[in-house]
């Protein structure tokens, strides 16, 4: 199994999939969100239309329309208030349940951003932490994924997610 992290925009990895750290409509909306559905043009939306939202945890897949990934895992991580209120297994589920929906559709490299640890406030320490964890235990089952990028946007997330790795 292979893990690698890399800083770089997710939007550009041509990867089997990328995974998006959505909302609970699927519709769009700031940060890495809305940098994946401008660089993958408006079919996503139209896509994501059709999928009635998600529940934090959850994890869907798209298309990548014009994306160089060819898909898009669209998972909802949950909103930090202080770790007491469900957050760790929450975010946890994104990370398995994202490598469910790949192994499903017998893909072989994915690419994370830092779920949960911008707009929503997950402590970056924390938050990595479960997200090597999860990914790690998820790539000992029998799953068709072989390769997980964690793409960082800034040093201080790749120095973070390197020490835990
Ligand atoms: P959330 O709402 O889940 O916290 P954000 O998009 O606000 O999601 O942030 C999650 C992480 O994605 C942050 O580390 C942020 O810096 C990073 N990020 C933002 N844009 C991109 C991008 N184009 N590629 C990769 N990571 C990105």
């Amino acid at each position: 199994m292979a893990i690698e992290v890399i800083k770089e925009d997710i939007t550009k990895l041509k990867v089997d999939a990328i995974v998006n750290a959505a909302n609970k409509s699927l519709l769009g909306g700031g940060g890495v969100d809305g940098a994946i559905h401008r660089a993958a043009g408006p079919e996503l939306k139209e896509a994501c239309k059709k999928m009635n939202g998600a529940e934090t945890g959850e994890a869907k897949l798209t298309e990548g329309f014009d994306l160089p990934a060819d898909y898009v895992i669209h998972t909802v991580g949950p909103v930090y208030r202080d770790g007491e209120h469900g957050e760790p297994e929450k975010l946890k589920a994104c990370y398995a349940n994202s490598l469910k929906v790949a192994n499903e559709h017998k893909l072989q490299s994915v690419a994370f951003p830092a779920i949960s640890t911008g707009i929503y406030g997950y402590p970056l320490d924390k938050a990595a932490k479960i997200a090597i964890e999860t990914v790690k235990e998820e790539l000992e089952r029998n799953t068709s994924v072989t390769k997980v990028v964690f793409v960082a946007f800034d040093d201080k997330t790749k120095q973070i997610l390197e020490n835990q790795l």
